[in-house]
């Protein structure tokens, strides 16, 4: 079994689609461990998105993850990382295949309602982040 950390954006949350999106992940199988509703200030949109804070996408998407609340959570299951990837879809919204999270409900590769740690490494940097607390 293998933890993830998931981000419901500002978006999901400001268009009601929590219920939504935690459901599906849910339905999957995949158990909650931690969750909470947070708003973050723009030094910890930086240390989350390290790898892409001199992109030029970064003072965007920095204004967009910190203009509201998400809800941060740590999933759990066999080969989380993956599963949850594949449920949220390609990162564009236009482009993402229907039946996925980003397919169904976005239509923007800036507000694409959700976040999935990328690999291993990735997932226990940005749990750490998150949830200092967890083991
Ligand atoms: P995430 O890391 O959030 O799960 P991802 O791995 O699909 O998404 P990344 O390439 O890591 O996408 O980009 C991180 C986030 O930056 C995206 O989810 C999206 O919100 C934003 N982003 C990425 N590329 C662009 C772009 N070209 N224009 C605007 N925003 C972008």
């Amino acid at each position: 079994s293998q933890r993830t950390l998931v981000l419901l954006k500002p978006d999901t949350v400001r268009r009601g689609l929590v219920g939504e999106i935690l459901g599906r992940f849910e339905s999957k199988g995949l158990s909650i461990v931690a969750m909470d509703l947070r708003t973050i200030d723009g030094e910890t949109a930086d240390q989350h998105y390290a790898e892409h804070v001199e992109r030029d996408f970064y003072p965007p998407l920095r204004e967009f993850v910190t203009s509201g609340p998400m809800v941060a959570l740590v999933l759990e299951g066999d080969e989380a990382i993956e599963v949850v990837r594949a449920l949220n879809g390609a990162t564009d919204g236009r482009k993402a295949a229907p039946g996925t999270i980003r397919g169904d409900l976005s239509l923007s590769n800036r507000e694409n309602l959700v976040h999935g740690s990328d690999s291993a490494e990735s997932a226990s940097r940005e749990i750490k982040i998150w949830f200092p607390d967890l083991g």
